[in-house]
């Protein structure tokens, strides 16, 4: 399948020109603003233009309408011709063989489909199908796979956890009930039995043995997010102005590009809400893009009771048939709102009067595979086309944003006050330095972080507390020798999972089992070093016996429904100490919420990233912002073995501006962006010596261009991550005061590359990285 462009009137010689069969979808599914945005995006990003395109549109072969071919009375005529011809080589032609194979699923049904010529006659069924359409052998049909909506279940124990109950139960449903006990319920059955490796059949015999019950999904949760839950919010007067101001934007049918930085529980929310509700009286459509929708089922339930019908929401987690039906609503205009993450920037809406980029300094717009592009700039993009306003809001805005505010290319609005009146939480930072000296142990706890999670639950207001790593202990040591347990396809440790009883990788997912002796010397002196959530959860679990403890990460996210049911078991308080990674400090709002513990704020500061600082300035601040949102004020405490850094120190200060300023003096004087123009070109392969050939040449080129285009190349060195999931790979940072003058000559690289027969797979080349380990 392919994508018309446009028609050309001559092609370049050696290019090979294919015939079109015929056309798939009677009208273009890209609207020329997409197809616009596509080729911008393909020559910005240097990706090939095939991939960008099929990155915009979410419909996969199996979900669209398959092809058939049935034979004709000529083809049918035809076949019988061959068959009666006297040659041997006649009758077992690839023609005669070909037709009989599509009688052969013949006149009963709708022919056979092209798939499945396509296998039978690998090399040859394109032509042969040609040649049968054209001569009036067969004809082709579109048939509709048959698609039938698949009844989701939630399932529940009726009774208790399987120890003390009587019944006798085969592995596989014992495997489904330890499945249960350990969830509570599953939302989902096809997820449930993916993960206990059982059948429908095993479902239906426990429910008629009474051990489980079987439900319409949501029910609870329908229940539990109840409009109830948004009162009939007044605007506070930083809140009209802001809307004001931007109404007046949206109503001028331009283009402008508006940051919106306000401090953390400031009513963001509600003014895109309020913005949307506009757009849509003025006849046009929305978008808006959130990080990760999973995390904001809060914000999808607001769209939801506020626009009803009028939604579609586009992400990664739909299944295939739900993402085919919400495209095709947006396609054809019934949905006029679009909520989103990363790719519903894509969205085939008309008409585009506002797109919305929420937490717009969050690093999960970025895209890790080709094609590379940034959803939040492209966002940009978009709106410019079809002179649309655009919002970026954040309270912590990406420097990259808040330089453009400076620069005057986007416009600066500020909401510098919680709304009814609260007070952003204190902060207060606890040096664990000075910890050790004091009580001369190591824990992950001091007394202060200990004794204010004691006064809280006295009190009964819920804790987080936040680890950004996941996994019980960073990795194994032996005390012996010094090993330590890492990857076999990275350069990496091995994170040990204790639920697991597993030592995994997270870049690759490899898992071995705990060894009880060191590999490499035998010794059974092994030791687990540092603390991750798991191991977290299970100290608070142990120090505060008494209290509701649930930890939140991607181990637990992973489980099908175990992160919306958490969140709603906290914010009902069900739930007193919620432990998590980053996860938990994403815009949450729980209004019970008093106290935040930060157990480690340094985990991100030693990263050989240039963004470091940036992001431990924004976790810490966004983090502390998730306490003290309802009547109650916040505290927040920040454990630390560099209390003085200033990522730090002025998180601590919620200052935003500070922050800024102290840190585009280093990227100014170390032209990272936004103080110049990066990009991040990795050559990688299997064995070191490919990686390192690709790189000597990269190496040549670059230093034959360097001085025209005004480049600064830092490299070829081995990438902070010098091998992943069995790649070595070698990196160049090149760095350019224009972002125009890097583009062209990462494409003359690109096209360099593919003169030399260079395996596109391994030259990696990354415009505007945002993660350059
Ligand atoms: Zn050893
Ligand atoms: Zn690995």
């Amino acid at each position: 399948m392919g994508i018309v462009i446009e028609p050309v009137a001559s092609v370049a010689p050696g290019v090979k020109i294919r015939e079109i069969l015929r056309i798939v979808d009677p009208e273009p599914l890209l609207t020329p603003e997409l197809l616009t945005l596509g080729l911008w995006i393909a020559e910005y990003y240097l990706a090939p233009v095939g991939e960008v395109f099929r990155s915009m549109l979410p419909l996969r072969a199996e979900s669209r309408p398959q092809m058939f071919l049935s034979l004709t009375k000529e083809g049918d005529e035809q076949l019988r011709q061959l068959e009666a011809s006297l040659l041997d080589e006649m009758r077992t032609s690839e023609l005669a063989a070909f037709l009989n194979h599509v009688r052969g699923e013949g006149p009963s049904g709708p022919g056979v489909s092209v798939e499945s010529l396509r296998r039978k006659f690998p090399a040859s069924a394109h032509p042969l199908i040609q040649q049968a359409v054209s001569e009036g052998w067969a004809t082709t049909a579109e048939v509709e796979k048959n698609r039938k909506k698949q009844e989701v279940w939630s399932v529940r124990l009726s009774g208790p956890a399987l120890p003390e109950h009587p019944v006798r139960l085969s592995p596989v449903a014992r495997r489904i009930m330890d499945a249960l006990a350990s969830e509570g319920s599953a939302a989902d059955h096809r997820e449930l039995l993916k993960a206990s490796r059982a059948s429908l059949a095993h479902l239906r015999k426990l429910k008629q043995q009474g051990l489980i019950e079987l439900g319409k999904p949501g029910g609870d949760e329908e229940a539990s997010f109840a409009p109830a839950d948004l009162p009939a919010l007044e605007l506070n007067p930083a809140q009209v102005r802001a809307l004001d101001d931007l109404s007046g934007l949206l109503a001028s049918r331009q283009f402008h590009p508006v940051l919106l930085h306000g401090v953390t529980a400031s009513g963001k929310t509600e003014i895109y809400l309020r913005l949307i509700t506009r757009c849509l009286e003025e006849g046009r459509t929305a978008l808006m893009l959130v990080p990760e929708i999973a995390l904001t089922p809060a914000v999808e339930r607001q769209f939801l009771s506020r626009f009803g019908g009028r939604v579609a929401v586009l992400h990664s987690a739909l299944r295939e048939n739900e993402r085919h039906d919400a495209w095709w609503r947006v396609r054809r205009g019934q949905a006029r709102v679009v909520l989103g993450t990363r790719s519903a920037v894509f969205a085939p809406v008309e008409n585009l009067g506002l797109v919305v980029v929420d937490e717009e300094h969050d690093s999960s717009y970025k895209q890790e595979e080709t094609p590379r592009y940034h959803g939040r700039d492209v966002a940009v993009v978009r709106a410019r086309l079809a002179q649309a306003l655009v919002v970026m809001g954040s309270a912590t805005p990406s420097l990259e944003s808040y330089f453009n505010a400076q620069e005057g290319k986007y416009r600066l609005m500020k909401l510098e006050e919680r709304v009814a009146g609260r007070s952003l939480a204190g902060v207060e930072i606890i040096d664990m330095r000075q910890e050790f000296r004091e009580t001369h142990t190591q824990v992950p706890f001091s007394r202060t972080l200990r004794a204010a999670i004691e006064a809280e639950l006295a009190s009964g207001r819920q804790i987080m507390i936040l680890l950004n790593r996941r996994g019980y202990s960073w990795f194994l040591l032996c005390r012996a020798c010094g090993e330590t347990s890492r990857c076999v396809n990275c350069s990496i440790s091995l994170t040990y999972h204790r639920r697991e009883h597993r030592l995994i990788c997270h870049y690759c997912g490899f898992a071995a089992p705990v060894p009880t002796r060191c590999p490499a010397c035998g010794s059974e002196y092994l030791h687990y070093v540092g603390e991750g959530t798991e191991k977290v959860e299970t100290k608070i679990a142990e120090m505060f016996p008494q209290a509701r403890v649930a930890r939140l990460d991607r181990d637990v996210a992973r489980r099908a429904g175990a992160y919306q049911k958490i969140l709603a078991n906290f914010r009902h308080g069900e739930i007193d100490i919620l432990v998590g990674t980053q996860l938990i400090s994403k815009g949450h709002d729980f209004p019970g919420v008093t106290l935040v513990g930060v157990v480690s704020a340094d985990q991100g500061l030693s990263l050989p990233d240039f963004r470091a600082a940036e992001r431990t300035f924004q976790l810490l601040t966004q983090v502390a912002g998730r306490a003290g949102r309802g009547e109650a004020p916040g505290r927040v405490l920040v454990q630390t073995f560099y209390p003085e850094h200033y990522a730090i120190l002025l998180a601590a200060d919620q200052n935003y501006e500070g922050f800024y300023s102290k840190e585009m003096r280093f990227r100014r004087m170390m032209h990272y962006p936004p103080c110049g123009a990066l990009a991040n070109v990795i050559a990688q392969g299997k064995q070191l010596e490919g990686a390192a050939r690709v790189a000597q040449q990269i190496e040549k080129f670059l230093a034959g261009v360097q001085a025209s285009y005004g480049l600064r190349v830092m490299g070829p060195s081995s990438a902070p991550l010098a091998r992943i999931k069995g790649w070595f790979r070698i990196q160049f940072l090149i760095k350019a005061q224009s972002r125009a003058r890097l583009n062209e000559a990462l494409r003359r690289l690109a096209d360099e590359c593919e003169q030399r027969g260079i395996a596109p797979q391994m030259v990696r080349i990354d415009m505007d990285p945002v993660n350059i380990l």
